[in-house]
């Protein structure tokens, strides 16, 4: 993985070294005199089997640029393509089945059904989705993360820790080939924290899967193989094999990336 391999646009094939390639994104929120524009053209590639995580001050558009790659939010232009395949091209029907079959999200408020069980909120998407939902699978994914004595508790009966375990346990039970997180830390004391960046990291490292993150924390920043640095709606800078300290030091560098 080289420095370039974020920064170029390159050619997107279904043999594309990248899960995610995004070329040229602007997104615009409102209109007329309040009209923002919170993606500038950006460009980024993910290669398959790597961590990335994003870094940025609060409003730099984050949470925009992930929703937009993710196709929960579609930009007003620019390209997306997830393993081969451009989102921007796909109606809602294609996209929803994408990101189900291929996406996994997570998010800092874990997004749990409250009224549901463990096990129910993990099986849910499946049976949406009019899945066989194999239940010796889902046991044996809720033991590895650590929840086989919650499987009928219920979320708020859970530590927030747990709760992020059962969101990437329904993320990974799709067997996405790519997860985006938001902030998957930004609730937790630093042991819980350091077990979802586990489990993050394994997924990639055993799992073959492609993680981009969203966080603010050097440490949590360190596990990714990679790190993007975005301010006011642009890629301001990357890193490779990042430390907490080069991290640190590079957003000290940026000026008030926080
Ligand atoms: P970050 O995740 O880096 O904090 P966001 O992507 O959430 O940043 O937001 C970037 C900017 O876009 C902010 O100024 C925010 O107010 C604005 N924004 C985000 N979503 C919307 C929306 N649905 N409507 C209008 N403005 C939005
Ligand atoms: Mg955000």
């Amino acid at each position: 993985m080289t420095r370039t391999s974020y920064l170029e646009k390159p050619h997107s094939t279904a043999f594309s070294p990248h899960a995610v390639v995004l070329s040229g994104l602007v997104k615009t929120y409102g209109s007329g005199p309040a009209r923002t524009t919170v993606l500038e053209d950006v460009s980024l590639a993910f290669p398959r089997r790597s961590f990335t995580a994003v870094m940025g001050p609060s409003g730099s558009g984050k949470s925009t640029l992930l929703q937009c790659a993710a196709g929960l939010d579609r930009p007003d232009s620019g390209s997306v393509m997830i393993e081969g395949i451009e989102l921007t091209a796909l109606d809602e029907l294609a996209l929803t089945r994408l990101r189900r079959d291929r996406l996994g999200f997570v998010f800092q408020s874990y997004n749990l059904v409250p009224t549901l069980t463990v096990r129910q909120n993990v099986t849910l998407p499946g049976e949406l989705a009019g899945r066989r939902v194999d239940s010796g699978r889902v046991l044996d994914m809720l033991t590895r993360l650590g929840l086989a004595e919650h499987l009928d508790a219920r979320p708020a009966q859970l530590s927030g820790g747990q709760q992020q375990r059962v969101s990437i346990a329904r993320a990974l039970l799709s067997d996405p080939a790519v997860i985006f997180a938001d902030e998957p830390t930004g609730a937790l004391d630093s042991h819980a924290g350091a077990e979802v960046l586990a489990l993050l990291r394994n997924s990639v490292d055993t799992g073959g899967r492609t993680v981009v993150m969203v966080t603010h924390d050097p440490i949590a920043a360190a596990m990714a193989d990679a790190v993007v640095f975005f301010a006011d709606g642009r890629v301001a800078d990357s890193l490779l094999r990042p430390t907490a300290d080069t991290v640190a030091a590079r957003m000290t560098a940026l000026g008030g990336v926080r």
